[in-house]
């Protein structure tokens, strides 16, 4: 595709992706919006021009303050507008062309929190993370807990506190427990980040429904970078019996755009080797994993940024599809807009941990940065910064980033 719209080859927003995410400009109120490159297409002004009106989409759709609406289209129509827009990019006679309603400088915009999420859950996916935190915590030998292999191990998460990129939290308060003394209640001292990618629903499921591998494409609209702090201290107080609470529903960040399934088909890869074979409901089949490049980094007040890991999301051991498969198989509903991240993504070595907790080996040794001071956790001013992108064939399709600044405690 040959756009006549002059796009950088390192732009994550090419003619290939397409993604929708909320934007507000002037403080207008917040709506539909793609990206091209460095600029916002403003989608209710597309719309105006007539370019969908075959689609007979009802107007307040482009109005809406989150892609909820948009996406309850269904995949039919929501495809159909990411592949108007492409045309019409590349086309050379588009109503589009030099319209100055349409196109916004990002630079110009605010962006929001893309979807209104309903509910969120959060996996524990990748297998290096699993075995790296079973070795810190627990046994070096058996690193996984005996189900870890048999199904996708997950928790219901907090929604109320996630995020866009942009938005800074406060470090949290809460209960610690120090190894020699009783309870204190204070500033949490371990804030950590967490290296994870999110999924939307994007079809409704009925209570009692089960979705297969085979049909969870359909219910999956797109993706988004995830960053799902952590309160290390807190939560290792806390998660006994019954799970993580407060020191993870403190705040979670998303990237802003939605990157579609359809702008990610072609990068996806053979998943790993499952061993032993996984019960029928979780077999799945066809190249499930998505080759997406990661990378983190911190960035101290003022200061410039040192990336600290480079991951990949094809290092999931557990697919997508059969952790909507397995959320599902007792007939738990899902809802258009609810968020399932993938848990921290961490590769087999050293330079791709999706934590500081991986890193610094729980803080036993620290990490140094470009400006020369160390860190074993997040500390106050420091903004952490997580990018992705895939790239094949020169065709670069990718999430922007999410960027979070964590200030002091209230
Ligand atoms: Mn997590």
């Amino acid at each position: 595709m040959n756009a006549w719209f002059e796009v950088n080859t390192q732009s994550d927003f090419s003619i290939y992706n397409i993604p929708f995410g909320i934007f507000s400009h002037d403080g207008s109120s917040p709506r539909i919006g793609s990206a091209i490159g460095d600029q916002v297409i403003d989608l209710r002004a597309v719309a105006g021009l007539g370019v969908f009106d075959a689609l007979e989409i009802n107007k307040k759709v482009w109005d809406s303050d989150f892609l909820n609406p948009f996406i309850a289209l269904g995949k039919s129509k929501t495809q159909k507008v990411r592949e108007i827009l492409q045309q019409e990019l590349t086309k050379e006679n588009s109503v589009l062309k030099n319209n100055d309603q349409v196109f916004i400088a990002m630079s110009e915009i605010e962006m929001h929190l893309p979807v209104q999420i309903g509910d969120y859950t959060d996996f524990y996916s990748s297998i290096h993370h699993a075995t790296n935190v079973g070795k810190l915590f627990r046994d070096p030998e058996n690193a996984l807990l005996p189900n870890w292999r048999h199904l996708p191990v997950g928790y219901h998460g907090r929604a109320s506190s996630i995020v866009v990129s942009g938005v800074p939290l406060h470090r949290p308060m809460g209960q610690q427990k120090p190894a020699d003394s009783n309870p204190v209640y204070g500033a949490s001292k371990l804030v950590d980040f967490e290296l994870e990618m999110g999924f939307i629903i994007g079809r409704e499921s009925k209570l009692g429904q089960r979705i297969s591998t085979e049909s969870a494409d359909e219910y999956i609209f797109g993706k988004v970078l995830f960053n799902d702090w952590s309160a290390r201290d807190i939560q290792k107080w806390e998660y006994v019996p019954l799970g993580p609470f407060l020191g993870k529903s403190f705040g979670s960040s998303v990237s802003p755009w939605v990157v579609t399934m359809e702008a990610l088909a072609p990068y996806q890869v053979p998943g790993l080797k499952q061993e032993p074979k996984v019960l029928p409901y979780l077999e799945y089949s066809g190249h499930r994993n998505i080759d997406i490049k990661l990378e983190v980094a911190i960035q101290p007040e003022n200061k410039e940024e040192t990336i600290i890991s480079r991951s990949n999301f094809k290092y999931m051991y557990w697919t997508m599809q059969q952790q909507l498969a397995h959320h599902t198989v007792n007939g738990c509903n899902v809802k258009i807009g609810d968020l399932m991240a993938s848990g921290t993504i961490s590769g087999e070595d050293q330079e791709s941990l999706g934590s500081l907790l991986e890193i610094t080996q729980a803080g036993r040794q620290s990490l140094t940065l470009t400006d020369g001071t160390e860190r074993k956790f997040v500390q106050d001013g420091d903004t952490v910064i997580l990018r992705g992108h895939c790239e094949k064939d020169g065709k670069r399709v990718g999430f922007g980033e999410v960027r979070t600044q964590i200030l002091p405690a209230l």
